[in-house]
């Protein structure tokens, strides 16, 4: 028996272990403090009502056996498939319900969908950006390439037509730096990858949080994506799912690479390996798109976005420069002249307990960079820009 060689070629330790690690030690030998943590991107409100009233419902119908259900399709209830459409409907993109594959949650599609891709093609991965795209296709043994995002670009690098890539990561609002593509940006990676024909991997994890109606929150309001592109999106912080899990993978009829359609192959790997989501789960998750959900969760993603405002407006007020923060609910900021971002989270996380994230942890790109997340409470969130206002250093 062999191993998977690949895997000890991955970075000891995930980035959120190692904070964890940190934190622990800090908290054992200063037991008293008050740590906030705007560092692992979690999500602190509860599911709203419309949500869970629709789980309840769904668990009282599983208890009674005239409405009870076992196994579910592996893609999906057709209630939440025809949701999903209907709200790409909304931002003007038009999908078969049977496009669209229910999973639990976008890290899952994100690996997953590398099981339809040969082990030799060259991947395309932004640095800095979100680590599971490097490491899962570390774990393959893929030949990666970096593009660069950093200050020059805004974080929002473009296709270069001299490098070749068959697979291509696109993160759009950006994990971790919040940037956003505009139409014309992604219009450019879609003639890229049309041209190579390569594939890209469109994760939509935060389209919720775009503020700006002139940004596209689908790779599929741009013309001809549906022919080169996995669009994959979450309910994880867009309705507070991270624990309850579940997301979805479009894969277009319409793309097809060496003649076969990449759907088929995809609908093959789930009835496989996948046998979807629970039925509770995903009644919770198709009342996202009613009409008392749509309100709630809105009201929820408004107070996370109040709070990215205030991050931002305590940069502003130190002179620090940040990016991120309108349309995303990370914000990307520097770390003070001379100090790498794991220094960065210590002076933060000993002197004013607040735990954000490294960016080094997203990239080579990312040092010098520290991310926070808006995904706190308001009230903690104020109190972290209050003990950030009176650090003296940075
Ligand atoms: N994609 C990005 C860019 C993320 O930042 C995250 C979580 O932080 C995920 C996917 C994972 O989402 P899920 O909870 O649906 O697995």
């Amino acid at each position: 028996m062999k191993i998977n060689r690949n895997y000890l070629s991955l970075k000891e330790n995930y980035l959120f272990a190692d904070i964890s690690r940190k934190v622990a030690e800090y908290m054992t030998s200063n037991p008293d403090a008050t740590l906030i943590r705007l560092g692992i991107g979690d999500v602190t409100l509860p599911l709203c009502p419309a949500v869970t009233e629709a789980m309840k419902d769904a668990v009282d119908e599983m208890g009674i056996g005239e409405s009870f259900r076992g196994y579910g399709p592996y893609e999906g209830y057709d209630f939440l498939r025809e949701a999903l459409c209907e709200s790409y409907k909304q931002k003007g993109v038009s999908l078969e319900a049977d496009e669209v594959f229910v999973s639990d949650g976008a890290k899952c599609d994100v690996s997953n969908i590398l099981d339809i891709l040969a082990g030799d093609n060259v991947v395309l991965i932004p640095d800095p950006v979100y680590p599971v795209y490097l490491d899962t296709n570390i774990m393959d043994g893929r030949t990666i390439r970096f593009c660069d995002a950093t200050t020059r670009n805004g974080f929002l690098p473009l296709p270069d037509s001299a490098v070749r890539a068959d697979i291509i990561y696109l993160c759009s609002p950006n994990n971790p730096t919040g940037a956003v593509y505009t139409r014309r940006q992604l219009a450019q990676w879609v003639d890229y990858a049309r041209e190579q024909e390569a594939l890209i991997l469109f994760d939509a994890a935060y389209e919720a949080f775009i503020q700006d109606p002139s940004l596209p929150r689908s790779i599929y309001e741009i013309p001809g994506a549906q022919s080169c592109a996995v669009e994959i999106g979450s309910f994880s912080k867009t309705a507070g799912f991270t624990g309850t899990r579940c997301g979805w993978c479009v894969v277009p009829r319409d793309l097809t690479r060496e003649g076969v359609r990449l759907h088929q192959l995809w609908m093959r790997r789930q009835s496989t390996k996948f046998n979807g989501v629970s039925y509770i789960v995903q009644r919770g998750a198709a009342a996202v798109f009613t009409e008392k959900g749509r309100r709630q969760i809105h009201e929820n993603i408004d107070m996370y976005m109040g709070n990215a405002k205030i991050i931002a407006q305590t940069m502003r007020e130190k002179g620090i420069t940040y990016f991120g923060g309108d349309n995303s609910p990370y914000i990307w900021l520097q770390c003070p002249e001379g100090m790498t971002s794991w220094q960065y989270f210590d002076v933060l996380l000993e002197t004013a307990g607040i735990v954000g994230t490294p960016g080094s942890g997203f990239g080579g790109n990312g040092e010098g960079f520290f991310r926070l997340t808006a995904f706190g409470s308001r009230v903690n969130t104020v109190e972290a820009m209050d003990r950030f206002k009176n650090l003296l250093s940075c």
